[in-house]
């Protein structure tokens, strides 16, 4: 029988898979996909060069524990470029303009208040080769016989003693006993794919259901070019389309830090909704395009379109979140009830959205991984 059976395979459970590895404790990760990395997606552009659509920033002016988790792991930093200004798109038949960043009303200064460098983005940095750096480095490290991909679980029994966890692989269902089960996961995907016997405390399932997902709706595009001819232009790269009919919301400058083989990018936020996006699926990538050329210049728009829609990833985007699909301002996280022990301290919820501080971040998924990290040495003192 495990000691822990840690559920996902996102940045949360590879930090706790970790810690847990650490202690020599005999623990299993069962993640639903067939790969490592949750909500951290770094893909290939076609000539090679490594793009996020997934998280892409940290920011270590605010967020301790994954600029301590970088530094660790000897991973090389990037800042965003960020002179305090946006390329603002407000009209679709007009030139966009460039205009200040307000860092103290969050919006754009049009009133001719100067730019203040590092405003727009506050301080954020990526990682040279993608958030998706983080998730490789912690596979090197974690032993390979207990990483299970592809390990959906269905459902978790108390038993008592232990807990009885059934899971599946394609047509096979695998029944997992551990003493402990860690649920790191988005807490309403835990709600809506986990059967859990006995049923949960009510308020328990209220608050999986009512804590929304961070980012769980959104699309992220990126178009990868030979060279980064916004930045010859004296761009950074930072633009805002805010018209009815825009396609990316939010763009910045995703390419390496000096000019490289592999090219230059710009990543953005798509504007449109889910529904939208499935209804223009098939011209979306010319629609990207076109918004980057009004934007910074047919050059700029030369090269390969990809992206990546969450909101149909049923392991991230909980039905919830798809039809809330709220955008908009951040979500108060970490709900006390879902950092409570639950059947006699047998099963445990984690993930990013559970976490007080830095919930919905990267940060808050090292914050609760640390946090069950501390209650399960807790619970293992106790007679
Ligand atoms: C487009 C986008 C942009 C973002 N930008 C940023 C950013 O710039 N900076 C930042 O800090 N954060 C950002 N975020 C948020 C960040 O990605 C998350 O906070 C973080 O990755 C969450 O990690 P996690 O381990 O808690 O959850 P997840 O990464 O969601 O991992 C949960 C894992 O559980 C697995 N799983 C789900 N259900 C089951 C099941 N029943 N059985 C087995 N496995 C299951 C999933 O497949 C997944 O791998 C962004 C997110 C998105 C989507």
């Amino acid at each position: 029988m495990l000691d822990v059976a840690v559920i996902g395979g996102g940045l949360c459970a590879l930090a706790l898979a970790h810690s847990l590895q650490a202690r020599r404790l005999d623990w299993a990760l069962f993640e639903a996909r067939e790969r490592l990395g949750g909500r951290v997606l770094t893909v290939a552009s076609p000539r090679g060069l490594p793009v996020d659509l997934g998280p892409t920033w940290y920011w270590p002016a605010t967020q301790p524990s994954i600029t301590r988790l970088v530094a660790e792991l000897g991973l090389a930093s990037i800042e965003q470029p960020d002179d305090g200004q946006v390329l603002l798109l407000d009209d679709p038949n007009r030139e966009p303009r460039l205009v200040a960043f307000d860092p103290h009303s969050a919006a754009l200064a049009e009133d001719g208040t100067p730019p203040r460098p590092g405003a727009l983005h506050g301080g954020a940095r990526r990682l040279a080769g993608g958030m998706g750096a983080l998730v490789a480095a912690f596979e090197r490290r974690l032993e390979a016989h207990r990483l299970h991909l592809g390990h959906a679980l269905e459902s978790v029994a108390d038993l008592g003693t232990h807990v009885e966890l059934e899971l599946r692989r394609g047509d096979e269902l695998h029944r997992v006993q551990a003493r402990r089960v860690v649920l790191a996961l988005p807490p309403r995907v835990a709600a809506s794919t986990v059967y859990f016997e006995p049923a949960l405390d009510a308020q328990v399932r209220h608050a999986l259901q009512d804590t929304p997902t961070w980012m769980a709706a959104a699309a992220k595009a990126a178009l990868s070019t030979g060279r980064a001819t916004w930045r010859e232009a004296g761009h950074t790269g930072n633009a805002w389309s805010t018209h009815s009919q825009a396609v990316l919301a939010e763009v910045f400058d995703a390419s390496p830090e000096q000019p490289s083989a592999a090219g230059a990018a710009l990543a953005g936020f798509v504007a449109l909704d889910a529904d939208q996006r499935r209804h223009f699926e098939r011209g979306l990538p010319m629609l990207v395009e076109s918004q980057v050329a009004m934007l910074f210049g047919p050059e700029a728009a030369q090269g390969e379109v990809q992206l990546h829609d969450w909101a149909r990833e049923p392991w991230t985007c909980a039905p919830a979140d798809r039809a809330e699909d709220a955008g908009g301002g951040h979500p108060a996280y970490g709900d006390a009830r879902l950092q409570a022990p639950q059947w006699g301290g047998r099963l445990w919820f984690a993930g990013s959205e559970t976490a007080r501080v830095g919930g919905g971040y990267l940060e808050g998924a090292l914050v609760a991984a640390a946090r069950v990290r501390r209650q399960l040495d807790e619970a293992a003192r106790q007679p």
